[in-house]
């Protein structure tokens, strides 16, 4: 497997780069071509020459398709290189372009081709004061007791 790492940050809807322990990894998620007319790529609403890009879905300039983001996000993959954290190789792997909780975090994870460790690219986010989410369905420890 040889990945393409991107030529430019405009041919991503994702890219990031961060030091994990020992290792590092480089990630990022090439845009998608649209699906019904295929001649152009999906991308944040444009309006006024400005980037949507809290929007919650993606669509195609050429054509105006249009996908719901967590849809499309979905349907992407995460392509990314790495030194192992674990291990300590150099290697590349893909993932689903969709956050898994690791170690309870909110990350994209691929798997080291070498040792098969998951090599999380975490969420980044200032912790939160108060950690408990309301309806989140997460699994409860028991032994943390009723809150
Ligand atoms: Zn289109
Ligand atoms: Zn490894």
């Amino acid at each position: 497997m040889t990945l393409k790492m991107p030529n430019s940050m405009d041919e991503c809807i994702y890219f990031s780069n961060r030091d994990i322990g020992t290792g590092n990894v480089t990630a990022w998620v090439y845009r998608k071509v649209c699906p019904k007319c295929k001649k152009a790529k999906m991308g944040k609403p444009v309006v006024k020459g400005k980037v949507k890009t809290r929007a919650t879905e993606y669509t195609c300039p050429q054509c105006g398709f249009t996908e719901e983001k967590q849809e499309h996000e979905e349907s992407l993959t995460l392509e990314a290189v790495y030194t192992c954290p674990k291990c300590g190789k150099e290697g590349e792997s893909t993932g689903e372009y969709k956050r898994k909780s690791f170690q309870g975090v909110p990350s994209y994870l691929v798997t080291c081709q070498h040792c098969k460790e998951s090599i999380p690219i975490t969420k980044k986010l200032k912790v939160p004061k108060n950690k408990k989410k309301k309806g989140a369905s997460t699994v409860v420890n028991p032994d943390l007791g009723s809150d």
